[in-house]
């Protein structure tokens, strides 16, 4: 891993913005919020919150509430249904971005200026610079990131609403910049079936195999996806490559003409050479065997991506897998300095100049559990959150969006210079409850990450997970979706009720006390752990998709809420085990 000197070295020749911004976070920060105020105090909206006209930067912390999605929606529904946008910002609304967050639920709109696009831009190229000088030598060769869109709505007013990574692969600064290193071709990034899309792409970049150093895409949950598409279709796409023959079910036009530039004649050795790598029983290190020249896998791969790590670390071979930036719709929040932490390791530093930050205090009783009532501590400012500390983060931004929780928990882990920099710890709202336990996105991972383990001795791989709280029941239990298949194979493991009874009780003993002394006292019944085959938690993407969540943006839900969600689970089920009924 780079040392902070080195790190300080790589930015010292052209990183000076980084420098300048992370030295100087209070003063940008205040020069962000008074610049916000500047412009938008006059509006509908933030107004009110200034009786005497006075919008100083202690009157907003003092006077503008706190607020969710809720609070603002009925503003941005005014906005979408044809009102001035000046009822909540100065500035124009270029379009709506759709978040989806927590993959569920009815999308959210959020305004976007020319201006939150540029910065959003800024983020992104500063990411890609500290990553890129990372690794000496990935200049000279291509991307295989596999990116895809979803399209684009139209509110009444006119305005258009689309995912954020949709607005942006259609824009000149990332046809003129980004895609130009990429082997995939625009119009096989835009087309519309993601299928289709995902064949042309993989095929791009099988043909170009020793040009490919980096290999990517948004979040780690599209990389999964991949897998498995390659695993479905190596055969299909290597008699593409053997013949020269693009396959007939890729019909849309902007596919087939970038494709006929590219798959221009037979390649029998190239098509041999893929055919021998994927033919070997075991794919562990298939991204490096495919494309020896990649020097990394670049997606986000914190939060509730972190459950496809030992899937990416298996197929990567041990290549370094950087998570690149903590983003969202609302907001860029941070960068990773440090490309090279391991995936548990990664935290984001801030940067000042994107949108004004507070942050919520958050209790974290002993066992490491978000309290599920807020202290009454006030947000503090960026510059003063305190090392080891639980927060959520708060947003107020250019585009309209004040004092605005995202719903996100981060720890303090350190600085860079005077920025804070912090480690995505859960989203808040996503808990599995039964009665008065709730149990948060992190304890469920960290208790699944621990019983996993007993799997892993005997080459079995846990390649995705989600649960959901059963009360159909009384008393209810908590129920775990787990994906299993072996290290070397797709194969479904043989499954021993013992150990698979030892996971379940190994998920139970690292829940926290409140939900050990519910289980004890006999108001939550024992876990349900039900195996699926591999590829079912595709095709809860694909319900997703459906449902309107764009693939580039899709976000495992490991809390399922939705009983369709549940169905498409169950109908991939092999195998059901439980906890003992009592638990000791
Ligand atoms: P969306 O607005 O649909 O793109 O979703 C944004 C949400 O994705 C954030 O609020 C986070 O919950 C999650 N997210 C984005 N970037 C990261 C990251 N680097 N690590 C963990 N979660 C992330």
């Amino acid at each position: 891993m780079a040392s902070e000197k080195e790190i300080k070295e790589i930015y010292e020749n052209g990183m000076n913005i980084l420098e300048d911004l992370t030295n100087n976070v209070q003063e940008i920060q205040e020069q962000v919020l008074e610049e916000i105020l500047k412009r938008n105090a006059g509006t509908e909206y933030l107004s009110r919150f200034f009786p005497n006209g006075e919008a100083d930067n202690q009157s907003f912390k003092t006077n503008v509430p706190i607020i969710t999605y809720e609070d603002i929606k009925p503003y941005i529904d005014r906005i979408a249904s044809g009102e001035t946008s000046s009822i909540l910002l100065a500035y124009r609304i270029i379009q709506f971005l759709l978040s989806t967050g927590t993959s569920g639920g009815q999308p959210k709109l959020i305004p976007m200026t020319a201006e939150s696009f540029e910065k959003r831009m800024s983020d992104l190229l500063l990411s890609d610079l500290v990553t890129r000088k990372c690794f000496s030598g990935s200049d000279e060769g291509k991307s295989l990131y596999l990116y895809f869109i979803k399209p684009e709505m139209e509110t009444p007013s006119g305005l258009k609403a689309s995912f954020f990574t949709t607005f942006y692969f259609k824009t000149e600064s990332f046809k003129n910049g980004l895609a130009k290193f990429c082997t995939s071709p625009i119009d096989t990034i835009l087309c519309l079936d993601n299928k289709q899309s995902m064949f042309c792409q993989l095929l791009t970049g099988l043909l170009q195999r020793d040009e490919v150093v980096r290999f990517g895409s948004t979040f780690a949950s599209v990389l999964a996806r991949t897998i498995k598409f390659l695993e479905d279709y190596w055969r299909e796409l290597c008699s593409n490559i053997r013949t020269g023959y693009l396959s007939d079910w890729i019909i849309d036009p902007g596919c087939k003409n970038a494709m006929s530039l590219i798959l221009t004649r037979p390649n029998r050795e190239l098509a041999h050479s893929i055919q021998q790598i994927c033919e070997d029983k075991s794919w562990e290190g298939i991204i490096v065997k495919l494309w020896p020249k990649i020097k990394y896998i670049h997606c986000i791969i914190t939060g509730s991506m972190s459950q496809y790590v030992s899937l990416l670390e298996f197929y990567g071979g041990g290549i370094p897998i950087v998570s690149p930036i903590y983003n969202s719709s609302e907001s860029s929040f941070g960068i990773n300095l440090k490309p090279l932490s391991k995936p548990f390791d990664v935290s984001y530093t801030f940067l000042p100049n994107t949108a004004y930050f507070e942050f919520l205090p958050v209790g974290k009783d002993g066992e490491g559990k978000a309290q599920e009532t807020w202290t009454d501590d006030k947000p503090v400012d960026l510059a003063n959150v305190k090392l080891g500390r639980y927060y959520e983060v708060v947003v107020t931004t250019l585009a309209g969006l004040y004092r605005y929780t995202v719903g996100d928990v981060l720890k303090v882990t350190g600085f860079y210079n005077k920025s804070p920099q912090f480690q995505f710890v859960e989203r808040r709202n996503v808990v599995l409850s039964i009665d008065v336990d709730k149990t948060t996105e992190e304890d469920l991972s960290k208790a699944i990450m621990k019983a996993k383990l007993i799997l892993e001795p005997l080459g079995i791989m846990l390649t995705t997970y989600s649960s959901y709280a059963d009360t159909s029941l009384t008393p209810g239990r908590y129920v775990l979706f787990w994906e299993l298949k072996m290290k070397g194979s797709n194969d479904l493991p043989k499954l021993d009720a013992k150990i698979m009874e030892q996971c379940c009780c190994m998920v139970e003993e690292s829940f926290d006390f409140t939900y050990k002394s519910h289980r004890k006292g006999g108001a939550i019944s024992a876990l349900e752990l039900r195996v699926v085959k591999h590829g079912t938690f595709d095709e809860l993407m694909d319900f997703y998709v459906s449902k309107g969540v764009s693939v580039a943006q899709y976000k495992p839900p490991s809390c399922l809420k939705s009983e369709e969600a549940v169905k498409v689970l169950n109908s991939g089920m092999v195998g059901k085990f439980f906890s003992p009924k009592t638990m000791f």
